[in-house]
């Protein structure tokens, strides 16, 4: 299949800065890869199909970072708590998790995030009740339907209440479960080719609630098997005072000290950083998912993404899951991480294309596939959004990244993931959304009734 899009706005995102732009250019996509991008029509050649986007911009498919997918089935919990008061209200809710629970909340989603431009969604997924049957094929299973790539990062907590952990003791595995657990994911799921579909990284899930010794062997385990780490770190303030009564440092310094940090990590939210922490992740090569609207929502506070990028810390965008973020969608947390990071430091540290950056290159960095996706290049994954910015919403704005990452979020022309078309025409190609809303709003109220 050989398909040509022609007469769009192209922002390829293929330098460190902004990278190539061009006014009217075409891509080229030949089966799973981008073949050619340019200004002008396309050189000659044959089409299956040609898309005329007059009128649209092309970007690279969004990477999302961060996300717990099951969580679409409990969005508007805990609406005015912290991190901790809202986990503390939402871990028995979570408890009554199955199979098909999760496939219905991750369905659900990863369409929203679809519809929303991301192309590669990495979930964390860190609660296996004992009774809940396979919840983690359950998301993978769901990421085949819709079509995009998932970075499925196998979560686990093994430091309940009785251990001084958050968590109650009946939501939490043994450590030797959780590590066998995990291996399992690995080897039954991880695709280390350049076209993968389905990626696992091994993912604890946080300091107050999991211990030492998982922490350590599971950092060992994933450099045995040759896969990632993530971990939410650095989050909020409760966080660091606990880890500063408990360890007698910061949360940065517990990562170094269990041998969390390096180029193959990444952090979900890393906020609370200080200099030398910020320097230390620099120089290691440790990435950050930057979740604005869920910190925005829980009142965690502003990340540090300039500082963390200047040092040379991969960092891209997320969502976190959707009980935290009942948007869920990808596109809005653009104009979220350049509003915050203004809110923070002035208008003069952010733009929209350091917003596009964040989304694209940016978050591929942090999943280690910047060689594969997160730019429009020859050779690269055809991984596409094709935005119309023909509609009122954007009519009048000259710029197209202005337009996209300060206005509206714009109707999808297209989305293609590895060269297949998710999305047409704004909607859905893969799953039909009224059917899976009904599933969804199944779940949530079953799962609300267990509690
Ligand atoms: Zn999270």
């Amino acid at each position: 299949m050989r398909i040509v899009i022609e007469n769009a706005a192209i922002a390829t995102v293929d330098g460190e800065e902004a990278g190539t732009e061009y006014t009217a250019g075409h891509v080229v996509v030949n089966g799973n890869v981008i073949e050619a991008v340019g200004e002008g029509k396309a050189s000659d050649g044959p089409a299956d199909r040609r898309v005329d986007a007059t009128g649209c911009l092309v970007t690279p498919g969004f990477v999302n970072t961060h996300h717990h997918l099951y969580q679409w089935a409990t969005r508007g919990y805990g609406q005015q708590s912290t991190l901790f008061e809202w986990l503390v209200e939402l871990y028995p809710v979570w408890a009554g998790i199955d199979e098909r629970i999760t496939n219905a909340a991750a369905v659900a989603g990863l369409t929203r995030l679809a519809r929303t431009g991301c192309t590669t969604a990495a979930d964390h997924h860190y609660v296996f009740p004992r009774d809940g049957g396979d919840v983690f094929g359950a998301t993978v299973e769901a990421a085949r339907r819709v079509g995009v790539r998932l970075h499925a990062a196998r979560g686990s907590m093994d430091r309940g209440e009785s251990h001084g952990g958050l968590p109650p003791d009946n939501i939490v595995e043994t450590t030797d479960g959780a590590l066998a657990g995990t291996a399992e994911a690995v080897d039954r799921y991880h695709d280390s080719s350049p076209e993968a579909m389905v990626r696992i990284a091994v993912a604890p899930c946080s300091p107050f609630s999991v211990s030492d010794d998982l922490m350590r062997e599971a950092a060992n385990l994933a450099r045995d098997k040759g896969v990632r780490l993530h971990t939410h770190l650095a989050e909020t303030l409760d966080e660091e005072r606990q880890c500063l009564a408990e360890y007698g440092c910061t949360p940065a310094e517990l990562a170094d000290r269990l041998g969390w940090l390096g180029d193959d990590v990444w952090f979900a939210h890393g906020i609370h950083f200080s200099d030398d922490a910020v320097k230390r992740l620099g120089e290691t090569g440790t990435g950050v998912a930057h979740c604005p609207t869920s910190n925005g929502r829980l009142g965690s506070g502003f990340a540090r993404v300039r500082d963390l990028v200047h040092a040379g810390s991969p960092v891209g965008l997320g969502v976190d899951g959707a009980a935290s973020n009942e948007d869920g969608g990808l596109g809005v947390e653009l104009r979220q991480a350049v509003y915050f990071a203004r809110q923070n430091k002035g208008p003069h540290s952010a733009s929209a294309r350091d917003g596009l950056w964040l989304a694209t290159i940016g978050g591929a960095r942090c999943l280690g596939r910047e060689g594969e996706i997160g730019s429009i290049e020859p050779g690269k994954q055809a991984d596409l959004a094709v935005w119309r910015l023909d509609t009122l919403d954007h009519a009048g704005i000259a710029d197209p990244v202005v337009a996209l990452v300060f206005g509206a979020l714009p109707p999808l022309r297209l989305l293609l993931v590895g060269g297949n078309p998710v999305v047409e025409e704004d909607r859905m190609v893969t799953v039909d959304e009224a059917d899976a809303a009904v599933a969804l709003r199944t779940a949530s109220r079953q799962l609300a009734e267990k509690r």
